[in-house]
């Protein structure tokens, strides 16, 4: 039997451990963990995904502070403001939410925020941090420690023999992905737009992780029976099915036959997707205790 991993619960099961986390650190050191989200222009969608990132903020019980900045806001002035946050004593995560209005250069932006503030773990520190191997010190980006979630939950701590293929190479997913995989004892692949027989690597792999960005790309016949299979693509395709001009999400896994032949996979929506917001709390919170000098709890 194949399981389907439910991303809505094991994300709901770290924001319950994010809770308990954030009561005992103002309990034991008064400190509570405060997120700033900083949001630029009018794109809807990053309004929506900032709202609930405010929104768990809040929930999780630390102090949530959004600023919503104009369309024209100019570099200097987002730069001043990050400056800001950086000194605030009382922020202990910051976001910029991207992408930024295309005026506006994220990159300097991000790199500006302290590494100990990056709660994206975007910046080189915690990137370089990460690809040494140093997984204590530095923030993990969200949705690969997410995906590694998942990979705990199905593997254990120790991967040690297994074999794992990572499609995809971004900064944002890829890369930090297949560097957990490796700090677990996994033996990674790191597949990409350049690799040859592309099915043939896939099918060498106990876990699977796609990230790429095109819809149901990996197929039954790419995947060794009994793997792992992680989809953290996500595609917005036409649905006719569903009515004239209606559209519905899927990942980069043709679901419905692999399903046939995972052991384990997850489904898109409802799998790696909540679990971003997620291990951003977790984030927020690691961050407030490595500013209070306590150990932070591990997610
Ligand atoms: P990205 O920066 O566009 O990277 C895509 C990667 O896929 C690149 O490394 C590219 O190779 C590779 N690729 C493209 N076409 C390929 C092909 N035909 N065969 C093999 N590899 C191919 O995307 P990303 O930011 O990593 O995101 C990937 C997907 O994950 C997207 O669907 C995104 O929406 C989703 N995502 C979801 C979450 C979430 O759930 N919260 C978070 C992040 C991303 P090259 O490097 O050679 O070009």
């Amino acid at each position: 039997m194949t399981t389907v991993i439910d991303g809505k619960q094991v994300a709901a099961s770290v924001i319950e451990a994010v809770k308990s986390a954030t009561q005992a650190l103002e309990t034991d050191a008064g400190v509570r963990p405060g997120l700033a989200v900083v949001i630029v222009g009018n794109d809807p969608a990053s309004h929506a995904y900032v709202s609930s990132k405010s929104r768990m903020a809040k929930e999780c019980g630390f102090q949530s502070v959004q600023h919503t900045l104009p369309e024209e806001t100019t570099q200097e002035d987002l730069a001043a403001l990050v400056a800001k946050l950086n000194e605030d004593a009382t922020i202990h995560g910051i976001l910029v939410q991207l992408p930024l209005p295309k005026h506006l250069n994220s990159e300097p932006i991000i790199q500006s925020i302290l590494p100990e503030k990056d709660v994206d773990g975007l910046h080189v520190v915690n990137a370089g941090k990460l690809a040494t191997g140093d997984l204590e010190g530095g923030l993990v980006s969200c949705t690969p420690a997410g995906a590694m979630v998942f990979v705990r939950q199905t593997h254990g701590e120790d991967l040690s023999g297994l074999n794992a293929v990572v499609i995809g190479r971004s900064n944002l997913f890829g890369k930090p992905m297949a560097a957990l995989l490796l700090a677990a004892n996994a033996t990674v692949t790191t597949a990409h737009s350049r690799t040859k027989d592309l099915p043939a690597v896939c099918r060498n792999a106990d876990i699977l992780v796609a990230a790429v960005g095109r819809p149901e790309m990996v197929k039954a016949d790419w995947v060794k029976p009994g793997a792992t299979v992680i989809d953290v693509g996500i595609n917005r395709v036409s649905a006719p099915e569903k009515g004239e001009g209606k559209s519905k999400l899927v990942g980069d896994v043709a679901f419905a036959e692999v399903e046939k032949v995972a052991g384990v996979i997850t489904p898109v929506p409802g799998g790696v997707g909540p679990m971003t917001i997620a291990m951003l709390m977790a984030n927020t919170v690691i961050a407030a205790y490595r500013k209070a000098g306590r150990k932070s709890p591990r997610f």
